[in-house]
């Protein structure tokens, strides 16, 4: 079994990780700029909680300090986003900033990551709603 010599690795498998997290890189700082969009085109003008995140500076932190950066760009990510959304009476959130830190360090590792693809998924789900709703009030009658 040629996987199992010392000192070989598989070139696919590698490449398939390549892809898989350099897609996740992209993906939030995609997040980010929404987050910054939403923040001119709503929350400045609604004058409701900010949700600018200044995507590029997360980006940097990312890079620069890996592991905490991250977990810092995670609690604005998620901070931002809960501040916003618990002005709208009745929207479903997500859970704040310190919630997910903690959840990442301490339940990630035990479900596998599990619980963490799963907050990752609902944080983009309330917040297509949320830009839905804000659409909506935008042009009523158009769902
Ligand atoms: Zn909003």
């Amino acid at each position: 079994m040629s996987q199992n010599v010392q000192g070989t690795r598989s070139y696919f498998l590698w490449v398939f990780l390549g892809i898989v997290t350099g897609g996740m890189v992209i993906y939030n700082l995609l997040n980010f700029l929404d987050l910054d969009e939403h923040n001119t085109r709503y929350a400045n003008k609604e004058n409701t909680p900010s949700t600018d995140s200044q995507a590029w500076l997360m980006v940097l932190l990312c890079i620069l300090i890996p592991g905490i950066g991250g977990l810092i760009a995670l609690y604005i990510k998620y901070s931002k986003l809960h501040d916003h959304l618990a002005v709208y009476q009745g929207a479903p959130n997500i859970p704040d900033g310190l919630a997910i830190v903690l959840i990442s360090i301490f339940l990630s590792w035990l479900t596998l990551g599990i619980i963490t693809i799963y907050y990752e998924w609902k944080w983009q789900h309330v917040f297509n709603e949320h830009n839905r709703w804000h659409a909506r009030q935008e042009t009523p009658g158009i769902r």
